[in-house]
Formats: structure tokens, C-alpha cells, sequence
């Protein structure tokens, strides 16, 4: 839903095959890291901060607590330029929002369709493409659509058919362990609140003072062997395992089961078929990290890809995507890798030796940007901009809001940068807090294309 809105933003005509009729309302993510929701207000997804705040706040840092491994002891920071370092917002939410904004610039979303074949095609006038065949899902009337499309992109989870469609190398990461996640009433006896150490594993409690709170066991006795969706009685035989005792649980929904299998692709671009999100890349949803390791393929893949499809920029673009991407893949599932040994109940020399390497600050602060999404370098943060001639005040991030590219000068002595990109918007005046260049040019991700320093 997010690429199909950043595509039809620039005037590119997405179509959405979705299976499901309504928005999964399944509790799943809810943590949103610094740099998703600097992407996210760039687009006003979410709030930005105002240019004089920008002025008044530059060059501190915004921090707050969060867990390595389950264990408390991470702090994740951000420029106070920037939204926040983190912020709970819920999967569903995100989800209606981008599909509202997808219908809003008239992408075409066809839910309660199925995908069931893709194939690449060359059509009658020697150009290739792709051919998807989808039907409607489950019991949802309607009839089959053929679809023939420029490219196709893979949103489409975990089990992607367009990862089978198409030669995308993976590198895997076998399980070792196995967890069950469900909404619940606790009482008196239930699991502890918060991240919880047992002998046999950990539990991960979110109470709700008002009804069902989200109640995670997580089993480390041997490797997820079974995909079927989880009975209430496997899920309690879990939970009684890992914590020792039976848990006063009731009301019990929502059930999933899930594993640290780790897997990413290490090559995403295959002809006219691309992966992104859990297509892409999955790992145990640990640090929170899975939505949006996807919501930054999307908005790094959507300006690129309307670019190769509107012929203004060649197809090695995607490939550089590619590329840029799987790296980000690799390590975020290393570090779920990493997290889910040290959660181990059999490894606690690794976690006890991780654990101390993380009171070096370098270390500590590595770790926390790459939880965060903060690690991929380029990311131009937020500044105030005065136009120069009509002493308009504005900032980067409202003027990305476009999904155009941005280029900025100090002055206009500067040479021209991105001439060739008639659709950039161009400001020059001053820019604080003062950058490291005289002039920038910036992608409509918010990443610095490149600049002019002397
Ligand atoms: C318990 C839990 C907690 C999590 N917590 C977090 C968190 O805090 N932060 C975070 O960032 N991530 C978290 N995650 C991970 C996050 O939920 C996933 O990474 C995210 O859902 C991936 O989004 P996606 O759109 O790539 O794939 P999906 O959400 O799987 O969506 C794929 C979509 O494609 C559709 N589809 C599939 N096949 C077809 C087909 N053939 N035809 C048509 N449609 C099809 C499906 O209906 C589905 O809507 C958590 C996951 C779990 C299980």
C-alpha cells in the first residue's frame, strides 16, 4: 500500500492485488524506529517539527529506553530535528493510512484478490513485462482479472509468490526455537509484566488494564517445526512450559506462532519482478524491526522505480536498490540472529559477553543505530530553509512532502546541482542549522544524492 501510494504520488498507475478484503487488524507491529518516522514525515505521514523548533532544538538529541535481547539497558537516540527515536503505532493503523493515501492519488486496489499466477511476458511490440492472473480470495465473489503490468513488486509477506516467481538467491538462517504470540485477559497469576527470564525460555507481557493485553512465550527447548495457525491449547502448553506453572490466561485470540527463522534475498530486482518487506527479508520480530526494514524499501524503491517506468532513469537504478538494500536485509537479520542466541537460556556466555561489550559507548551506540534503522549513512537530517528572495520559511522535510527531489544552495553563487531533474524543487537561502555543503542535492527518500562543499 505504501509503494503503490509513493508510485501514483508521481503520477504512476499501481495496481494492488490484496487478498484480504479489509485491513488485518491482528495485533502485530507497533514500534516505529527514528529514521521510519523521519520517512514517514516526509511524506506527513506523521508530525514534523516546525522550522523555528528546528532552529531552537538543533544539534541535541531526543533518547529513550528500550531492550537488546529482552534485556533494558539500550537507549535509542535521534536528532531533536527529527519526529522522535521511537513511537508506537500500530500496523493497522499505518496500513489504512497509506491505503487511504494509495486511493487518494488513484492507485487502483483490487482487494479480496488473490495472485495465483506470474509470469514475465514480452508483448506483441517486443517490450517485456509481467502477466499476473488473480482470483478472488476464499469465499469473495467476483471474477479472475488479468493483469499485464510493467513490472510486479512482491509486498506480498512472508510466503511471497512473486519470490517463487521469480531467481532471487536467499540466504537462510535455520531456527532454533519457537514462539506463540496471542491477546489475553491476565489475572492474578498471569505472566509478570514486561520482558520476563525463565530456565526454559522468556515470556514477553504487554498488560491491559481494560481488557486483552499481548502475551508472547517464547520456547527455546527446540526449532518451530510446525507452519499451521495455533490451537489455544498448544499456545497454553507453551506458556505453561516456558514459565513452569499454568498462567491464569482467559480470553484468549489472535493466536500466531512464529520462530527466529531468519531469510533475506540477497538479490531483489530479477527482469521486471522486485521484492520488498517480508517478501524481502524475515527474522524474529525482535527490537521491531520487520515493518520497517519494509516501509524504507518502499520509500526507497517508489521515486527510483517511477523513474526507470517513466524512462527518466535507467534500469541499474533498481539494481543499486537492490544492491543498497539486501545489505540493510543482512543486518538487520543478523541481529535478530544475534538477539535470539543471546536469549538462549543455554548461551547466557554469549549474552553475559554481549551484554558487556555493550557498555562501550561506540559499541552501545552502533547497536542502538542499527535497531533504529539509523545506521544507513547518507540520510539528510531536517533543517529550516528561508528562501532567499521572498523570505519564505519552510523545511526539508515539509518540502520532500512533494515526493519531489530537493536541491539547496547557501547562495547562488553555488553551481547548479541535478539540472537534468526538471521536477526538483530548488530553494536557496539560508539553511540552519548551517550544513556541511554550500549545496545539496536530495533524493525524494531524504537521502544526499551529492553536494558541493567549497
Ligand atoms: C508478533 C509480531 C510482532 C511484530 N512486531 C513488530 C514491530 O514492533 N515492529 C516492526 O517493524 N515489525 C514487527 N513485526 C513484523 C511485521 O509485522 C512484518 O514485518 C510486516 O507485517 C511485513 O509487512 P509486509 O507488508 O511486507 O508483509 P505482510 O504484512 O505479510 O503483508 C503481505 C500482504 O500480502 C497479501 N498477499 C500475500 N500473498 C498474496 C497473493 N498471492 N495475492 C494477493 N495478496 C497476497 C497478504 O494478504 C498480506 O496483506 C512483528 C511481527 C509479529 C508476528
Amino acid at each position: 500500500m505504501l509503494l503503490a501510494a509513493e508510485l501514483a504520488q508521481r503520477g504512476v498507475n499501481p495496481l494492488v492485488v490484496e487478498s484480504r478484503t479489509a485491513v488485518d487488524e491482528r495485533p502485530r507491529a507497533g514500534t516505529v524506529h527514528a529514521r521510519s518516522l523521519s520517512h514517514l514525515a516526509r511524506r506527513s505521514y506523521v508530525a514534523s517539527v516546525p522550522p523555528d523548533e528546528i532552529v531552537s532544538v538543533a544539534g541535541e538529541l531526543r533518547s529513550t529506553s528500550f531492550q537488546f535481547a529482552g534485556a533494558p539497558g539500550l537507549t535509542l537516540s535521534a536528532p531533536a530535528e527529527e519526529p522522535a527515536p521511537l513511537a508506537g503505532i500500530p500496523q493497522a493503523a499505518l496500513e489504512a493510512a497509506f491505503e487511504r493515501r494509495a486511493r487518494g492519488h488513484g492507485a487502483d486496489i483490487r482487494r479480496g484478490m488473490t495472485a495465483k499466477t506470474i509470469e514475465t511476458v514480452v508483448d506483441a511490440s517486443g517490450s517485456p513485462g509481467v502477466q499476473v492472473e488473480a482470483a478472488p480470495s476464499g469465499s469473495a465473489t467476483g471474477t479472475d482479472i488479468t493483469v499485464h503490468a510493467q513490472f510486479c513488486v512482491g509486498a506480498d509477506g512472508a510466503r511471497s509468490l512473486v519470490a517463487t516467481a521469480g531467481a532471487f538467491p536467499a540466504v537462510e538462517v535455520p531456527p532454533t526455537m519457537t514462539a506463540f504470540s496471542a491477546l489475553a485477559r491476565s489475572g492474578r497469576a498471569g505472566p509478570p509484566p514486561g520482558w520476563n527470564q525463565t530456565t526454559d525460555g522468556w515470556t514477553m507481557h504487554n498488560p491491559s488494564a481494560i481488557g486483552q493485553g499481548r502475551v508472547i512465550g517464547m520456547d527455546f527447548s527446540g526449532p518451530a517445526t510446525d507452519r499451521s495457525d495455533p490451537s489455544e491449547a498448544e499456545y497454553l502448553a507453551t506458556m505453561t512450559a516456558v514459565l513452569g506453572t499454568e498462567p491464569d490466561l482467559t480470553d484468549i485470540s489472535h493466536l500466531t506462532r512464529f520462530s527466529d527463522y531468519g531469510r533475506y534475498h540477497s538479490v531483489l530486482r530479477d527482469g521486471r519482478l522486485l521484492l520488498v518487506g517480508d517478501a524481502a527479508h524475515i527474522h524474529y520480530p525482535l527490537g521491531g524491526q520487520g515493518l520497517n526494514t519494509g516501509m524504507q524499501d518502499a520509500f526507497t524503491l517508489g521515486w527510483r522505480l517511477a523513474d526507470v517506468v517513466k524512462a527518466k532513469a535507467p534500469m541499474d537504478t533498481l539494481d543499486d536498490w537492490s544492491r543498497r538494500r539486501a545489505a540493510v536485509a543482512a543486518v538487520v537479520v543478523g541481529n535478530t540472529v544475534l538477539q535470539s542466541r543471546m536469549m538462549n537460556p543455554a548461551m547466557s556466555d554469549l549474552r553475559d559477553a554481549v551484554q558487556a561489550m555493550m557498555t562501550v559507548p561506540a559499541i552501545h551506540d552502533g547497536i542502538a543505530e542499527m535497531i533504529s534503522g539509523q545506521f544507513q549513512p547518507g540520510f539528510v537530517t531536517d533543517c529550516a530553509v528561508t528562501d532567499r528572495t521572498t523570505g519564505e520559511v519552510t523545511s526539508l522535510t515539509r518540502l520532500l512532502r512533494t515526493g519531489r527531489a530537493v536541491e539547496l544552495r547557501v547562495d547562488e553563487n553555488v553551481p547548479r546541482l541535478g539540472e537534468n531533474d526538471p521536477d526538483r524543487i530548488t530553494m536557496t537561502g539560508r539553511i540552519a542549522p548551517a550544513p556541511p555543503w554550500r549545496a545539496a542535492y536530495i533524493d525524494p527518500d531524504g537521502y544526499l544524492r551529492c553536494s558541493i562543499t567549497q
